[in-house]
């Protein structure tokens, strides 16, 4: 079957599944010439093994809350593929979460791990549990009941889970607690896991950093400075906070937030002291971004239910929140701005038309699986120091973070370099994460 009757088929097959279907065929449809040439690939019908993933496990999780009645929400692990290491992929918790987002979540896993050079095959997990608003002992039976159903699933060598969207380090403490109850071992089955109990520094922090790691290296494809530019995140969890760190250390103005009630724009950019406030808000209080624009409305405007992105004028935008959360219309807002560089730090933020938008204009524009690739690629350093028993230093984690992420850029370069010298990310990051991940598909023979 060629790649365009393979994409007919699965639009029959999984008709319900948008989420899923948009993220097959950008990888899809960027790989089509590399995988019509070779017959051997069709020959084993490797496609399809390669989109379709390995094995779904979908479960009940029932939980007392606070007032003592029983609540029920769904569990899911999708493990996709581990033909080049053992599955891996965070956990998401948000009332939005169903099988099509995680498929989507678990494909996308697959190539990213491939490009970050380390051992890990791709899955994704969660539940549609919403944290939001509940108490800590409710989350943490929550986490008890959820790994209660998942544990005999993953392992070391199997499946190791982290965090995502509403699963932080908090939540892995309990998910890790529960499970190391259960199997009576102390292994590296978690990543993302307290510093006293096995985890990595720098963890927190990779994702935003590395983002920010791989747009300096994109940046200097242009020679283009990163301090004075202007750059607008949307989010003001894990990753938007650790990128807006880096940014504001590095001399970047940091011009919004958001979350998932609105957003907050500050056109000359947060300073230090504001950005701590920020951080202290959505950490420690677990408070939202409206009530910094509220305490300082000379400082900050609040946008109710918006995105930020036609609200500001920016160099550089940063997605961080969550899919499909930049639209076609916001990318042109962007463009017209004078916005010349995206660098994902969300998986799947920007709309087909989005990229479309981006990819015409010839702007630097970095998927998330190539820019956020940071953070997965920190959780196989957690892994490698976990079987080790050893602890790296944060600057040692810190240079093999910015290694790999230069080493991400490189294979971009590679195979996504037009003959006019244009870099199409895209193109770069889904042929060498498909090329990798094929070989050793071939080499295995129909498993
Ligand atoms: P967090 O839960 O820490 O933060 C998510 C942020 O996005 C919050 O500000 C949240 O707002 C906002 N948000 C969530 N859902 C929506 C929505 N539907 N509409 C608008 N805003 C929303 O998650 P992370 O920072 O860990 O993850 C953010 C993104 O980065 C996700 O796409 C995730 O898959 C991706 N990612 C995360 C990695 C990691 O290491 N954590 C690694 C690679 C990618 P609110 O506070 O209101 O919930």
């Amino acid at each position: 079957m060629n790649v365009s009757a393979f994409l007919d088929d699965l639009r029959m097959r999984f008709p319900n599944e948008p989420e899923y279907l948009q993220a097959v065929e950008e990888v899809v449809s960027s790989i089509a010439d590399i995988y019509d040439r070779y017959p051997a690939f069709s020959n084993v019908n490797l496609l399809e093994r390669l989109c379709i993933p390995d094995r779904i496990i979908a479960f009940r999780v029932s939980w007392v809350n606070d007032k003592g009645r029983v609540c029920n929400n769904m569990g899911y692990r999708v493990q996709h593929n581990n033909a080049i290491g053992p599955y891996k992929g965070g956990i998401r918790f948000h009332s939005s979460v169903n099988l099509s987002i995680l498929k989507f979540l678990a494909f996308e896993q697959t190539f990213k791990n491939s490009l970050t050079t380390l051992a890990m095959g791709g899955a994704k997990g969660g539940s549609d549990f919403s944290p939001r608003g509940k108490s800590d002992m409710e989350i943490m039976r929550f986490c008890q009941a959820f790994v209660n159903e998942l544990w005999r699933q993953i392992g070391p060598d199997t499946d190791v889970p982290a965090g995502d969207i509403g699963v932080g380090a908090r939540e892995v403490g309990y998910m890790f607690g529960w499970y190391k109850k259960m199997t009576r071992e102390f292994t590296g089955t978690f990543t993302g896991k307290g510093l006293d109990f096995g985890g990595s520094l720098i963890r927190p922090e990779a994702t935003g950093y590395g983002n920010v790691y791989f747009l300096l290296n994109m940046l200097a494809t242009r020679g283009i400075e990163l301090a004075g530019k202007k750059v607008a995140i949307s989010g003001s969890g894990n990753v938007a906070l650790y990128t807006a760190e880096k940014l504001i250390s590095l001399g970047a103005k940091v011009v919004s937030f958001s979350d998932s009630d609105g957003s907050i724009v500050c056109p000359d950019g947060f300073t230090e002291e504001e950005f701590r406030e920020i951080f202290d808000l959505k950490t420690l209080y677990r408070g939202r971004i409206r009530e910094f624009a509220e305490a300082h409305p000379e400082r900050a405007t609040y946008y109710n239910r918006e995105r930020p992105w036609r609200h500001v004028a920016c160099d550089i935008a940063m997605p961080s929140a969550t899919q499909n959360e930049l639209d076609g219309d916001d990318a042109r807002a962007l463009l017209a701005a004078g916005c010349f560089a995206v660098s994902e730090g969300a998986n799947m933020p920007s709309t087909p038309e989005a990229i479309r938008e981006f990819r015409k204009a010839r702007i630097l524009y970095a998927p998330g699986k190539a820019a956020n690739a940071g953070g997965v690629s920190v959780s196989g350093l957690e892994m490698a120091q976990n079987s080790q028993k050893l602890k790296w230093t944060a600057e040692e984690v810190d240079s093999r973070l910015k290694e790999i992420m230069a080493d991400i850029h490189s294979q971009c370069v590679q195979h996504g370099t037009d003959e006019d010298g244009y870099i199409d990310y895209v193109r770069g990051a889904n042929t060498a994460a498909f090329l990798k991940v094929a070989r050793a598909m071939m080499a295995q023979g129909v498993v």
